[in-house]
């Protein structure tokens, strides 16, 4: 059984994803970390967003694997590099990229094919997994999302203002939300959780009620 987890950064996903999947016994999919891989990859090797025929090339020659809690590319751990604000903007850069989205939902089709999985992103629930047993949308207010990545920065040893995570945010939310192709937005039939006031508990007890609930769960 697929559960698909979508919304905006800041919204909480990541831990509610990665916790229910560990409640579940299921496998979990951080579908972001392999966008952020890849904008990884084109930075490094100097290439313009723009210039299609250089990043298909690279791309043909990217590997991402994800043991749980790491991420590498190409045989290099990656998990702390891909976290950066500067990668944050450049994956949802590539990630308005046709050839870029082809090529990851494909790659999560092949992970997720044959498992009990938890998939997050931003169009798990929408294109890439639209058959999936249970789907959600996860939201909260706009500031309390950036004082949520504000936090994970300061405790990360970051230097930054609460004024430029808002900002940074503001521009991604737009950029992930009017893309062409697989833009962020919830599926018909996910639940939308709103998050603001709520604990990752109280998050997690909410999705988990609505698995168990749902018809399809193997649990
Ligand atoms: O979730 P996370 O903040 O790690 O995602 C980084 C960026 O990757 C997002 O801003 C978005 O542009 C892109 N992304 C996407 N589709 C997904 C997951 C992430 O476009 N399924």
């Amino acid at each position: 059984m697929i559960v698909t987890i979508d919304g905006p950064a800041g919204s909480g996903k990541s831990s509610a994803a990665r916790l229910l999947a560990a409640r579940l016994g299921f496998d979990y999919l951080d579908t972001g970390a392999m966008y952020r891989a890849v904008a990884l990859a084109l930075t490094r090797r100097g290439v313009d967003f723009a210039d299609l025929p250089a990043v298909e090339a690279v791309l043909a020659g990217v590997q991402i694997e994800m043991p749980p809690g790491h991420v590498f590319l190409n045989g290099e751990d990656v998990s702390g590099a891909i976290r950066s604000p500067g990668v944050s903007q450049g994956a949802s850069k590539v990630a308005v990229i046709p050839a870029v989205r082809r090529f990851l939902a494909a790659a999560q089709r092949r992970v997720a094919t044959g498992r009990s999985i938890v998939c997050e992103g931003r169009d798990q629930g929408t294109v890439v997994f639209p058959d999936a047993g249970c789907k959600f949308f996860l939201t909260a207010d706009p500031r309390v999302r950036a004082e949520r990545r504000y936090h994970e920065l300061v405790v990360k040893g970051e230097t930054v203002t609460l004024h430029d995570v808002l900002t940074a945010q503001e521009e991604r939310d737009a950029r992930d939300a009017s893309r062409e192709l697989g833009p962020m937005h919830p599926a018909d039939d996910a639940v939308i959780v709103d998050t603001t006031h709520l604990t990752t508990d109280a998050v997690l007890a909410r999705l988990e009620e609505v698995v168990r609930r749902c018809p399809t769960a193997r649990t």
